[in-house]
């Protein structure tokens, strides 16, 4: 096997746990960040799909170029779908100033404070 299959096979669970951490947090955000916290779910499908054609290939003993167009395809469909799996932006949509990552990774209006005031959630007890 080569060591980048290996590589993908310890450690795509990790990038499967930090994509799930991150719908976590962003259920506090609940009105504000539906769209988001979809696209992570939908994000954690695609790592899924990846991890289990990775543990295919290594468990089958199949070549590891077979990894190249199994990887190809999982990013096309997440690429197609890039509407639904990818909506973060790094600039205010109103104004083109940058967002701080809060507003990256929990607002749906991609909107910075000063154009879109929404209210923090209150904090936990
Ligand atoms: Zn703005």
């Amino acid at each position: 096997m080569h060591p980048i299959t290996l590589f993908l096979q310890k450690n795509l669970f990790y990038l499967l746990l930090a994509v799930l951490a991150l719908n976590l947090f962003q259920r506090r955000y609940q009105k504000a960040s539906e769209r988001k916290r979809l696209a992570t779910l939908y994000l954690a499908m695609l790592v899924l799909a990846w991890m289990i054609l990775v543990i295919v290939v290594v468990a089958f003993h199949w070549p590891d170029w077979l990894l190249i167009p199994f990887t190809l395809a999982v990013a096309s469909v997440g690429v197609i779908f890039r509407r639904h799996t990818f909506p973060f932006r790094l600039r205010c949509a109103r104004c083109g100033g940058s967002l701080d990552s809060k507003r990256i990774l929990f607002y749906d209006s991609n909107a910075c404070e000063r154009c879109d005031p929404q209210q923090e959630p209150p904090p936990r007890l």
